[in-house]
């Protein structure tokens, strides 16, 4: 997917999944287990909000990352990870 950038607004609905993490392993294909970030090494606790970077439209999508990239300021080098597009899988509807 390539380099994409933390969303910094307020999530545009509730997950109903318990969190963002757990949002990705329900509608991914893949079963990330470390972070994203291509360099990084450490687990991924967290599910975090971004968007493609030099995108056109304002998609929101998720990606597994570590504390650290959750936190960042910089653009996250992905890689061959598939993020999510939470508009797609709207799971708020869905009972949990
Ligand atoms: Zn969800
Ligand atoms: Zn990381």
């Amino acid at each position: 997917m390539g380099l994409v950038k933390l969303y910094d607004g307020p999530a545009p609905f509730t997950c109903n999944c318990g969190n963002w993490r757990e949002h990705f392993n329900k509608f991914s294909t893949q079963w990330v287990i470390w972070c994203a970030e291509t360099t990084c090494e450490r687990i991924a606790l967290n599910g975090a909000l971004v968007q493609v970077y030099k995108s056109r439209n304002a998609e929101i999508f998720v990606v597994p990352l570590c504390n650290f990239h959750t936190r960042t300021t910089k653009l996250i080098d992905i890689g061959e990870v598939d993020p999510v597009n939470i508009m797609q899988d709207i799971c708020k509807q869905h009972k949990a």
